[in-house]
């Protein structure tokens, strides 16, 4: 019966969103991981609970002119995506970026909604953005292009309302051009936003949360296995936030980071990448990853970023962007002995890829368990700023570190507990959509 539901519901969403084919690949995984849910709960089938949490709870679109440095007036679309605020204010980051559209967007908000879930805290899902990419403007053409989208944005947000982050393209940069704008708007001062500088709310530990909490959860999980990152070689695609940071930790875990990349092409180091040069070359000139092997002697630099899979490594960790990692890489990387994939992105490998990696036997995380230590974080800023305090970096540390030891618990428990031992992929969908069907259910129908 709860097959049946699910299916019918998934049949749906297809003849309604027929071209958002990442929104559909999104939905599809977790359909699928719910179902012995379903049949354990028929209450959450008769309140129509997944119907419900597969569709935004609205969706904000808006036109957003800004003036380039020639004098031309431009013209992209923002948009925000507030999914589901059953457990808490929407919470989720902007993408900026060419490829930015409803269907990417959909897929983010749907996917945070239980990756907040798994966090404990009190957050709802949402996501936005626009096709704007800021790669290549200059600092006024981004000031002039945040404080255009806040303009129209500044409406639907606040601290108990909507709290927006960072995300592909959106840094500590964007983030100070946004917040200022909001604040000359509202006149007020409510962190509203999150990944703040520290001298005007930012919690520290923010920036490296993500790539950190990826580690943290991949040192735990590699424990259970009795393993552990010393003397790994780990491969990391992209060299952004995420990746960066969890560069610097999967170094100061004993491992060695030997390959990484950006949209143009990827870097081999076998004695090991450099992070303190990559940062300089990444975050402070925001030059392309090519200039790291032009200065470093060891490495070299290979364009198109798509063969980083064939470096072999025993770890990997897609860092980049969604459906990165395909049947063919996942083959190369098995074919090359790794023994784990933990997923930094969000939905970086393709379903097939995934059922190959478990199939295989290796180690796999998925994103929205992973990499919840950037939103854990976030939600972390909220608490301080909602209470007019800053914590140390330990703190935070401490607290990110726990979060994610006990995200993977959670996600390992409740995989056990569903007759699906070792998968993580169910058992994080499972944790999540059981905290926020419960939520809903106790609701009412709204
Ligand atoms: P950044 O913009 O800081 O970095 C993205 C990196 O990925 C850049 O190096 C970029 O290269 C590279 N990249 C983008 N598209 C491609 C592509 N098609 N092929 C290869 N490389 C590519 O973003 P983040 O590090 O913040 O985000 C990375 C991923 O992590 C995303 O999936 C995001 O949703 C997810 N994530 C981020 C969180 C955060 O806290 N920031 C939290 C949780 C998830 P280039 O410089 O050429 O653009």
């Amino acid at each position: 019966m709860s097959s049946q539901y699910l299916n019918g519901l998934y049949r749906e969403l297809e003849d309604r969103y027929p071209e958002q084919k990442e929104y559909l690949q999104a939905v599809a995984e977790v359909f699928h991981s719910i179902a012995p849910v379903l049949e354990k709960h028929p209450e959450y089938e008769k309140a129509n609970i997944v119907g419900r949490i597969a569709e935004p709870e609205r969706i904000i679109i808006f036109r957003v002119p800004w003036m380039d440095d020639d004098g031309n007036v431009r013209v992209n679309r923002g948009y925000r995506v507030q999914f589901n605020s059953a457990i808490g204010p929407y919470k989720g980051g902007l993408r900026f970026r060419d490829n930015v559209n409803l269907s990417v967007l959909k897929f983010l908000g749907f996917e945070q909604v239980f990756k907040n879930a798994l966090t404990s805290l009190p957050m709802g899902g949402g996501k936005g953005g626009s096709d704007f990419d800021p790669k290549g403007k200059s600092d006024r053409e981004v000031m002039a292009f945040c404080q255009s989208f806040m303009n129209e944005l500044y409406k639907y947000i606040g601290p108990n309302e909507d709290v927006p982050a960072g995300d592909i393209g959106v840094g500590k940069r964007e983030i100070g051009y946004l917040y200022g704008q909001y604040k000359r708007l509202t006149g007020e001062w409510n962190g509203s936003l999150t990944g703040k500088g520290l001298t005007y709310g930012g919690s520290l530990g923010r920036t490296p949360a993500t790539g950190y909490g990826l580690c943290y959860f991949a040192e735990a999980y590699l424990k259970d296995h009795g393993e552990s990152f010393e003397n790994k070689r780990v491969v990391i695609s992209g060299s952004g936030n995420v990746a960066i940071y969890a560069a610097e930790k999967a170094e100061e875990l004993g491992a060695k980071v030997i390959a990484m990349s950006d949209s143009d092409g990827y870097i081999v180091d076998p004695e090991g990448i450099d992070i303190g040069i990559l940062k300089t070359i990444k975050e402070e000139k925001r030059e392309r990853i090519r200039r790291y092997a032009e200065q470093v002697p060891s490495a070299e630099y290979h364009e198109g970023c798509e063969g980083i899979w064939t470096v072999p490594c025993e770890l990997a960790m897609p860092c980049a962007t969604q459906n990165e990692l395909d049947r063919k890489d996942a083959e190369a990387l098995i074919g090359n002995g790794c023994r784990g994939v933990f997923e930094g992105a969000n939905m970086p490998c393709t379903p097939e890829a995934i059922a190959l990696i478990q199939k295989s036997g290796l180690l796999y995380s998925p994103g929205k368990a992973s990499n919840a230590g950037g939103v854990a974080v976030s939600g972390l800023e909220m608490t301080q700023n909602a209470q007019h305090l800053n914590w140390t970096f330990e703190e935070v540390d401490r607290k990110l570190k726990e979060i994610m030891v006990n995200i993977y618990r959670s996600a390992r428990d409740t995989a056990a507990e569903y007759g699906k031992e070792g998968d993580l992929v169910a058992g994080a969908n499972i944790a999540g959509f059981l905290k926020v069907a419960q939520a809903m259910l106790e609701q009412g129908v709204c």
